[in-house]
């Protein structure tokens, strides 16, 4: 698909956007599918908290598994309430004085996550994980799951969710931290929380917030002007907006998924969902925004039009994870263009249209939804789902199209469902709207 000419370096870069943009149901599936684990609590927790009640004998060992829970919580609380207060010292009260690696990481955290500006703070054990031995650490230190919650002051409209496993100690009658990141208690990806990795920039305008790493500022205040650029067009289209947004373009690797590919490609950005849970005990989430984080090499060229596209995933996301791939990418693709057109663009978008018509869209014989997606039009997904977008855009209205999306990102993504959206909507079946996209001009 190379080769046609025209503003070229905008061309690879839009395209290379456009091929590489995929990764968001992807990574938001693979973050439903590390939340949804280890979600049912074992009997065993749930049965010693109230031995009196049921009039169980409570071995020396339960009451010792409780005392210790407990101490485990008291820190947790601790350090929690460290952070919302901004106290240091009290948060390292809670850490190993003797591991020097440790308090230095801690008191990092801390100052990141003051410097970003935190609502809401707090960290959940885990009942339904057995807290494990971790002998190297110390005698009965323990590594235990936790879920750390946290709502970005004026830009997460709810605390969000994330996995962590902590080590802890007991010194003198206290837990202490001795490590914050025990990899089979968190059980995480590559990437890391941008308050995990080292010492970071923020940089803020009206709803956004960039976090870029030391050195990167300038960067960072680009990123929050092309931001400011990109949401009037998102918020134009979908009519939804979202209280603010969180843009990590960080340099380190760390920040970045490295399981954050598809279709063979690396991603250039992804939406991340927002969980919030919706019961106390953290056990079950809905979506409630997202955040973008961008690839560490492509950091410095992402522009509003890119960042359009993953605000469109982030807008869509609460609505539900349901609507077909060709909707999802289509969709997003429509509005980056819509934007590129407003942007003095308008000649090369319309060579791109074209280049789509009169290629890819011949192969077109189902709407591509995710097994053919990547598979049977490779490159061109992203262009073919944008045509059929567009069309629809054009002949039954903007509000039509995101009624129609909003009703299938509700329900399951279901053959049976599009048929019946589709019908609803647009009065068409699968096969008449491929036909009516290959005819249109
Ligand atoms: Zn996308």
């Amino acid at each position: 698909m190379n080769g046609t000419g025209g503003p070229d370096r905008k061309w690879g870069r839009v395209w290379v956007v456009g091929a590489s943009v995929l990764a968001v149901v992807a990574a938001g599936g693979v973050a439903y599918g590390v939340l949804g684990r280890d979600e049912v609590p074992k009997a065993s927790v749930g049965a010693s908290v109230t031995p009196s009640a049921t009039g169980a004998v409570v071995s020396a060992e339960e009451l010792a598994e409780q005392k210790m829970a407990a101490g485990i919580d008291v820190a947790l609380k601790g350090r929690a309430a460290a952070l919302q207060s901004g106290t240091l010292a009290q948060f390292l009260a809670y850490s190993d004085p003797k591991n020097v690696k440790q308090l230095e990481r801690d008191r990092q955290v801390f100052a990141n996550l003051r410097l970003i500006g935190m609502k809401q703070v707090s960290y959940l054990r885990q009942l339904s994980f057995t807290p494990e031995l971790r002998p190297k650490l110390g005698k009965n230190a323990r590594a235990v799951r936790v879920k750390m919650l946290t709502q970005i002051a004026g830009i997460d409209p709810a605390p969000r969710l994330t996995q962590l496993g902590f080590a802890l100690v007991e010194r003198g009658g206290r837990w202490l931290v001795v490590d914050d990141d025990d990899a089979e208690a968190g059980e995480r990806g590559d990437g890391r929380e941008p308050w995990e990795i080292g010492p970071i920039e923020v940089s803020r305008g009206r709803g956004v917030l960039v976090i870029s790493s030391p050195g990167d500022g300038e960067n960072g205040r680009r990123l929050v002007k092309e931001a400011l650029a990109a949401v009037p067009a998102v918020q134009a289209a979908t009519k939804r907006a979202q209280a603010g947004i969180l843009v990590v373009a960080m340099a380190g690797a760390r920040s970045w998924d490295q399981t954050t590919i598809t279709g063979g490609h690396p991603a250039d950005a992804v939406a991340i969902p927002n969980f919030t849970p919706t019961n106390a005990e953290a056990t079950e989430y809905k979506v409630t925004a997202s955040r973008i984080v961008i690839n560490p090499t492509g950091r410095k060229k992402t522009d509003r039009f890119l960042l359009a596209h993953e605000f469109v995933h982030a807008a869509m996301a609460p609505l539900g994870d349901g609507a077909p791939i060709w909707l999802v990418e289509g969709y997003a693709e429509y509005v980056q263009y819509r934007l590129l057109e407003r942007s003095n663009y308008s000649d090369w978008v319309a060579g791109e249209r074209r280049q789509f018509r009169s290629t890819a869209r011949k192969s077109l014989v189902v709407l591509p939804i995710d097994g053919v997606f990547h598979g049977d039009y490779d490159e061109s997904s992203y262009g073919i789902a944008w045509i059929i977008v567009e069309h629809l855009v054009k002949k039954y209205g903007q509000s039509t199209v995101n009624a129609f999306y909003a009703e299938l990102a509700k329900g399951l993504d279901d053959p049976a469902l599009r048929d019946q959206a589709l019908l609803k909507y647009f009065k068409l079946t699968d096969a008449a709207l491929v036909a009516a996209v290959k005819k249109a001009s």
